[in-house]
């Protein structure tokens, strides 16, 4: 099957004028002016009408398989269904463990990761969880790593967090040494995905590890680094040290200034939203709320919606420039985690595409070209999004 996108604004991420996307089954065939579809070939033209083209959004950080469970089991979070994430734009899911991971396994988000993917959109893992020593499929995380093709780091850890396991600096560094061995012998990008708690610690241990060992900065990529100012703050020096920033959408509770648009425009205007700053949504987390005793106050669900959402804001509200915003859910994410042919638009690359109308809400997507909704709703459900009886 051909498709042929004609006429569209193209953000690939960076602008590319009056050109043509060529879709032939799962690629990206070209990227050019003027292309036609073969007279031998099945395919459809589609006019964009001059609307925006962008790769589809990654999303590093979902907990596909559900989290939660914070406050017993009927605070578990259901799986995620397919039409969740496709109509928010994602096209590519990073999956992971959390607070959970006795109810929970790297083996159930290993297959529910497969299932996503045999539905219709890419799928990766982290290995083991908030716990240390980190739960694992084939018994450490170097194994999971070289024999997991989908595996291509350890996550979420946590630290600074009354929920974290409370690592000592020697275990953090073995871990981090089994994650740098297994990426070298596995060829995966080996990240060290660490969740960052409200704690005043912040990344104290990670600076003493970086002083202590040899294993660079690249390797760690600590997420919700816009969950307080003081970590705010450390996730900038760790950015001009060379490290990795992620921040996490969706946080309406927080103060202005610490929710992603805002924290975007911050770096803007400080010359920091290079390669190495990218945002993800945290979706099917529980997003618990406690008091200063620990007690847990409130909790809800994180939906991947808020990604884009928080991404056309920055857009709107502070007009940054486009292809420097939407690196941070594209291109950066696909660098920094090496997922080869993701997060471009470009020949060779996964046909992963969305279409945006001109206030930049989400029109279609394409999942390794398969056209996964339209016009907003939905044309490839989940296996069983429908099915369920009343
Ligand atoms: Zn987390």
């Amino acid at each position: 099957m051909w498709r042929l996108l004609k006429n569209g604004r193209i953000f690939a991420p960076e602008p590319i004028e009056d050109t043509d996307v060529l879709i032939v089954e799962d690629k990206i065939a070209a990227v050019g002016k003027s292309l036609f579809i073969p007279p031998f070939a099945a395919g459809e033209e589609l006019d964009l009408e001059g609307q925006i083209l962008i790769p589809g959004l990654i999303d590093g950080h979902v907990h596909i398989c559900g989290g939660g469970g914070e406050n017993g089991p009927a605070s578990r979070i259901p799986e995620i269904q397919l039409s969740q994430l496709t109509e928010a734009g994602i096209t590519t899911v990073v999956g992971l463990l959390g607070t959970d991971s006795v109810t929970r396994s790297v083996g159930e988000l290993l297959v529910k990761a497969r299932a996503l993917e045999g539905e219709g959109i890419t799928t990766y893992i982290y290995s083991g969880s908030y716990r240390i020593p980190a739960p694992t499929l084939m018994g450490t995380l170097q194994e999971d790593l070289v024999f997991i093709d989908k595996v291509i780091g350890a996550g979420e850890i946590a630290l600074s967090d009354h929920r974290s396991a409370q690592p000592q600096l020697a275990e953090l560094e073995r871990l981090a040494a089994e994650v740098r061995v297994g990426a070298m012998i596995g060829k995966k990008a080996g990240i060290v995905h660490l969740h960052m708690g409200d704690g005043e610690r912040g990344l104290k241990l990670i600076w003493e590890l970086l002083n202590q060992t040899e294993i660079p900065i690249t390797q760690f990529v600590p997420t919700h680094m816009n969950r307080t100012h003081s970590l705010m703050a450390e996730g900038i020096k760790f950015l001009q040290a060379g490290g990795h920033l992620d921040i996490t959408a969706g946080c309406d509770d927080f103060p202005a200034e610490l929710q992603v648009p805002a924290v975007l425009h911050a770096l803007e205007e400080r010359g920091l939203l290079g390669d190495r700053v990218t945002v993800s949504s945290d979706a099917n987390g529980s997003l618990p709320q406690f008091d200063p005793q620990g007690n847990l106050i409130r909790i809800g669900v994180g939906s991947p919606a808020v990604l884009w959402r928080d991404i056309r804001t920055a857009l709107l509200k502070y007009k940054l420039p486009f292809e420097q915003v939407l690196k941070t859910v594209t291109a950066n994410v696909a660098d920094v985690l090496r997922l080869g042919s993701k997060g471009r638009i470009k020949a060779g690359n996964d046909a992963d595409l969305v279409l945006l109308d001109r206030d930049y809400s989400l029109r279609h997507v394409w999942a390794k070209g398969q056209w996964m909704v339209q016009d907003g709703t939905p044309r490839v459900w989940g296996t069983y999004e429908r099915k369920i009886q009343g």
